[in-house]
Parts: structure tokens; C-alpha cells; sequence
């Protein structure tokens, strides 16, 4: 059963709302010691929608100075092991420095979290909720646990964390053409760590000082696109961390800028990896290299600050060997050197990713894939392990972006991964795939 947990400070109405979700059922207190002490759970129905609800009360009467220490472990433990937390918010009182901080440790976790302005009965609603926006976790929506108002809402706010994935799959699936082509706006995200020079960048490319630059870290920290043209092609930059500018770097941000990047990926269609030439590749770089082409998404690279680049044409192969033993699955992922500052590079670099995401969106006929297929074979048969002949019958594209095949055939539990590597390696080659992620899948026929 989903599990959702209701978090939040003191007197924001999270025992009404856990009491309307779930009614008369009894609610269990469990009295483990420690952090799960004073939660309170139990089977909640929200218009057809079942789950089990953990309301972290208890703290009603503490004293506000200790109060957020045992508030957070309690918090944390609850979130960890839900499937959404459910970060409820007083709309009558405002956003309170208490608020802001249990914000700041919801964005280090993984949990997805709807926010809720609660009391916001009749016209208090929206004005309630708006002042939640700068919580920086997603739209807000309006609530009133007490009166059942904005509960419709709250069903549409949890419903696609809840559900099950093979309900949720088959629609999504419906609705998206399998072979989109390559048109419309290129979703760009640009990502990197701090200072690489992502805000810089974006600044350069949409050539004026757009960028919001709020003294608060986070305040508009929730996904912002920006749509511009580049030589005539529309460009949507769904970038979200370089998008801002940040006061400080710390810890705290580093985490935050990890969330960051994997929603920017997720939203884009081709990323960009910005380096700093100062500092070279480094290790936390190749992770996110690492994450974007397992994401799926066309991954490119550029080195920023290459005004300021010493010894660079020895940084640039350096870079360049680095990626090819680090990210072993893509030769030649499309490597830039770039200047933000001066804009030096950046139509090249821009340019590339249209094309990058053409290759990404290929289509290839099933006739010249098997052509391809049977001539792979030829050169280099499958192994017969214990003399058992493996049966390779035929391959077929499912879906692009990434390109995605199926390879039917027998026995192919017995297929070693090294010979699905060969065949990846052989359709990169043979069929000019350029350098994106493919997905090889085999499906099984009996005898
Ligand atoms: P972000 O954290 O990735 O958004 O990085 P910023 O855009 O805030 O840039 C970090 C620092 O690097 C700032 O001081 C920029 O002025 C500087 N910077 C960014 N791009 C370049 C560049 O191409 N050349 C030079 N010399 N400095 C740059």
C-alpha cells in the first residue's frame, strides 16, 4: 500500500487533515522509542485513492527553541519511507522561518513532496497559497482540511505518486507518439556544479540579463523554462539551477543542486555538461555524465572559461581521453570549448545539439535493420553455450529518443553481454547512430 506522510510545523491543521482522511478508523499510535514515538498512522481514502497516512503530530506543546532538532529526525524518518510527503503550511499566519527550514530539509530527500496551504478557506485560497511558491517545491495548491475544501486538489496532488506505476505506464505510453520527431522547441538543460558558469552561460545565450537574481537561494527554485530563439530555431531552456543566481555555495546547495539536476534532465532533450576549464573533469562531473545517458537523454559537453584555460590544447585531449575511458558506452560525445563570458563557441556548441537531437529522434527502417542484423550475425555468430544453438531472429525499433530496439529470438538468457555490446557497438557503427544513448532490449520466443 502507498504510503503518504503528512509533515509540517506545529498548528497547521495536520491532525484535522490526517483525522478527515481517515475518519473513524482507529489510528495507531506507535510507541517504538525514538524518532516514530509520537506519529500517529492509519488507512486513509481520498475519492478512491488508498493509502496508509503517518501523521508526524506531537510537538504541539513543545517549546519553540528544541522544537526543530527532534522535529527534523521525526520529519526525516517519516518521509524516508513514503511515497510522497505531504508538506501541509498554515495559509492564514504565512510562511514562517520554521517552515522554511522543514523546506530545506524536504529538498535533501528523494520523496517527492506536494505542498498544501491549509486554512485557506473561501477567498483566502489562492492569496494563501501563492505566499507557499516561494517555499521553492512546486506549485502550491489551497486547502482546507477543516471546511473539505481544495480536496479535489489534493486528490490531483497525490494521485501520481500513488498510483501504482503499470496504472500510471499504459497511459502515459497512449500519449506519447513512440517516434516523435525532431521539431518543435529544443528542450535544453544546462547542467554542472556550482560556478562552472551556467547562469553565465544562459545570460550570454539569450544575449541580455534576464536571470533572477534574488538574494535567496531557492526562492524560485522550482522548474523555470525560458524560451528564446537561436538563428531562427526556438529553444526551450528547462534549465532550473543554472537559471538562478545563488548567494552563497554550501553544502546544503551542492545537495540541492543534485535534485536540480536530475529534473533538468528529465525535462530536456539534450543536456549540456558545462565544465570549468579552470578545475578540468572531475569525478563528480563524470557522475552526472554518468546519469544523463542512463537517464537516456543526449548528453554533450563543453568546457566553460576557455578565455581564461591554460595549456589548452593539452586540457581539451585530456578532457576528451578522460571522457572516452569514463563514459566507455558512447564514443565522441560531442565535446565544445566554450567562453561565457565572451560568447566564443556557443553557436557551434548550439548548433550541435540540434543535430544531437535529430540522432536521438532517428528512426530506422526495420528492412535496413535487419539487413544490418543478418550481416552482424554473419561476421560474428552468437556462442553456443553447451553446444545449445542461441537464435537470433530479427531486431525492430520500438522508439526513439533515445533509439530503442527489440531483438527476438531464442534462448537469449544464454546471450552473453558482451554480445549485446558487440551488436550495440556494430549499430553505432554501421547505421551511423552518432553518439547518444541506444537501448538494446531481447524478448524471448519459445523453442
Ligand atoms: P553557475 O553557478 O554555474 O551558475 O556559475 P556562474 O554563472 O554564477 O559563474 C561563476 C563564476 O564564473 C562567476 O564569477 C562568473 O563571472 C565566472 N564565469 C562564468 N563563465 C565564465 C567564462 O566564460 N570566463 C570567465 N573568465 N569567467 C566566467
Amino acid at each position: 500500500k502507498p504510503v503518504v506522510a503528512i509533515v509540517g510545523r506545529p498548528n497547521v491543521g495536520k491532525s484535522t487533515l490526517f483525522n478527515r482522511l481517515v475518519g473513524k478508523r482507529v489510528a495507531l499510535v506507535d510507541d517504538r522509542p525514538g524518532v516514530t514515538r509520537d506519529r500517529r498512522e492509519g488507512d486513509a481514502h481520498l475519492l478512491g485513492l488508498d493509502f496508509k497516512l503517518i501523521d508526524t503530530a506531537g510537538f504541539e506543546d513543545e517549546d519553540e527553541q528544541s522544537l526543530p532538532g527532534r522535529m527534523r529526525k521525526q520529519t526525516e524518518a517519516a518521509v524516508a519511507e513514503a511515497d510522497v510527503a505531504l508538506f501541509v503550511v498554515d495559509a492564514k499566519s504565512g510562511i514562517t522561518p520554521l517552515d522554511e527550514e522543514i523546506a530545506r530539509w524536504l529538498r535533501g530527500s528523494d520523496t517527492p513532496i506536494v505542498v498544501a496551504a491549509n486554512k485557506a478557506e473561501g477567498k483566502l485560497g489562492m492569496e494563501g497559497a501563492m505566499e507557499a511558491y516561494t517555499l521553492g517545491l512546486g506549485d502550491p495548491f489551497a486547502l482546507s482540511a477543516e471546511h473539505g475544501e481544495g480536496i479535489v486538489d489534493l486528490f490531483d496532488a497525490l494521485r501520481p505518486h500513488i498510483e501504482r506505476d503499470e496504472d500510471a505506464e499504459p497511459e502515459r505510453q497512449e500519449e506519447e507518439d513512440p517516434f516523435k520527431p525532431a521539431t518543435g522547441p529544443l528542450k535544453l538543460a544546462i547542467v554542472g556544479r556550482p560556478n562552472a558558469g551556467k547562469s553565465t552561460l544562459v545570460n550570454q545565450m539569450i544575449g541580455e540579463d534576464r536571470l533572477i537574481t534574488g538574494p535567496e537561494a531557492g526562492i524560485t527554485r522550482d522548474s523555470i523554462t525560458l524560451n528564446w530563439e537561436w538563428q531562427g530555431h526556438k529553444v526551450e531552456l528547462v534549465d532550473t539551477a543554472g537559471l538562478r543566481k545563488r548567494a552563497k555555495v554550501d553544502d546544503k546547495l551542492e545537495k540541492l543542486s543534485a535534485m536540480d539536476t536530475k529534473r533538468s534532465i528529465d525535462m530536456a532533450e539534450v543536456v549540456i555538461l558545462l565544465l570549468d576549464a579552470t578545475r578540468g573533469l572531475e569525478a563528480q562531473d563524470l557522475r552526472i555524465a554518468d546519469q544523463v545517458i542512463q537517464e537516456g537523454r543526449a548528453l554533450m559537453i563543453a568546457i566553460n572559461k576557455w578565455d581564461i584555460a591554460e595549456g589548452a590544447s593539452a586540457l581539451f585531449n585530456g578532457v576528451k581521453a578522460a571522457l572516452e575511458e569514463g563514459l566507455s558506452q558512447i564514443k565522441n560525445i560531442p565535446l565544445f570549448a566554450v567562453s561565457a563570458k565572451t560568447g566564443k563557441g556557443i553557436d557551434q556548441m548550439i548548433e550541435a545539439a540540434f543535430l544531437l537531437r535529430e540522432q536521438w529522434s532517428r528512426r530506422v527502417s526495420t528492412g535496413e535493420l535487419n539487413r544490418w542484423f543478418d550481416d552482424a550475425i554473419d561476421a560474428h555468430n552468437p556462442p553456443a553455450p553447451k553446444g545449445q544453438r542461441i537464435k537470433l531472429r530479427y531486431i525492430t525499433q520500438v522508439k526513439s529518443r533515445p533509439p530503442t530496439f527489440v531483438i527476438f529470438g531464442n534462448r537469449l538468457d544464454m546471450l552473453p553481454a558482451s554480445y549485446v555490446r558487440y551488436l550495440e557497438n556494430s549499430l553505432r557503427k554501421d547505421l551511423k547512430m552518432g553518439p547518444v544513448p541506444l537501448r538494446i532490449n531481447l524478448r524471448m520466443q519459445s523453442n
